[in-house]
């Protein structure tokens, strides 16, 4: 039998990257999976892509998570389709790197939308359902330099150490439902995100990670199915790095 069997899943971010990765693999192993991103199109036709290569059901969705009525509106619709929602992924994420001083207000406000509030909204949302159930994962995508900071990025890090934090209150507040809550920290990935990295600092980050080299959006896939699947049902409030080992 496969590992999500009779399950459904909604996955943020999911046209490309990380967030398609987890949805194909989802998808793989069973589950009905709402892929859900800023562009509609864009997610219906990733959607398709993983139903023709899966044979899973599958539903394209436009949201911004970091608005409260979209976030309402993809559970609801990807629920009213397969009758349930049993797994959460918050994978949808942003950068404006700049250094402090000259980081705009703007800058730090939209990157904390989208990484930190998008996915207490989207947490809220599910929990809805996933309490009344009382059954349910939710998997908040948050990364290395919210476990270790980096310059140029107070926005982003902080966003992500602040997921890490709103991922251990929900795991406390949802744990007597049996309503599972835990993070991913991921360390450089290759996706459009790290593709703007310059060879040399690809090198110098490559020569740091025990391991040797970055990590692949299926890799970081492989730690969403555990978290989602029987084998994690003891795990709650967790943070699981997937990192080569840069940061332990
Ligand atoms: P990506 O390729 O840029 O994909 C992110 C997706 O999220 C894009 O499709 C993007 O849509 C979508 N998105 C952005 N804002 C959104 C919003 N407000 N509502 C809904 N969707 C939105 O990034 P990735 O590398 O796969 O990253 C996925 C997650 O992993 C992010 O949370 C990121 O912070 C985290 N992460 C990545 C790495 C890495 O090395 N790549 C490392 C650690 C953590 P558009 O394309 O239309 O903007």
């Amino acid at each position: 039998m496969k590992a999500l069997e009779g399950k459904t899943a909604l996955v943020t971010g999911a046209a490309r990257g990380i967030g398609f990765e987890i949805a194909m693999l989802f998808a793989a192993e069973g589950a009905a999976v709402a892929l859900a991103d800023l562009s509609a199109e864009e997610s219906k036709a990733s959607a398709a892509e993983i139903a023709a290569k899966t044979g899973a059901r599958t539903l394209g969705l436009g949201l911004d998570v970091s608005r409260e009525p979209d976030c309402g509106k993809a559970v609801g619709e990807t629920a009213g389709l397969f009758g349930k929602l049993d797994i959460l992924v918050n994978n949808a994420g942003i950068t404006k790197d700049n250094l402090v001083l000259r980081m705009k207000e703007a800058d730090f406000d939209a990157v904390m939308a989208v990484n930190l509030k998008g996915s207490f909204l989207m947490a809220k949302a599910a929990a809805k359902l996933m309490l009344k159930a009382r059954a349910g994962r939710i998997i908040n995508i948050s990364s290395i330099v919210g476990q270790a900071g980096q310059a140029g990025q107070a926005n982003y890090s902080a966003s992500k150490a602040g997921l890490i934090g709103l991922t251990k209150s929900l795991a406390r507040e949802f744990a007597p439902r049996q309503v599972l809550v835990n993070a991913i920290a991921p360390g450089f990935i290759r996706t459009r995100m790290t593709g703007g990295l310059k060879d040399e600092a690809r090198e110098k980050i490559c020569g740091l990670i025990p391991l040797g080299r970055m990590g692949e959006p299926g890799e970081v896939a492989e730690a969403a199915l555990f978290l989602a699947g029987g084998g994690s049902a003891y795990i709650t409030g967790q943070v699981l790095a997937v990192n080569g080992g840069l940061y332990m």
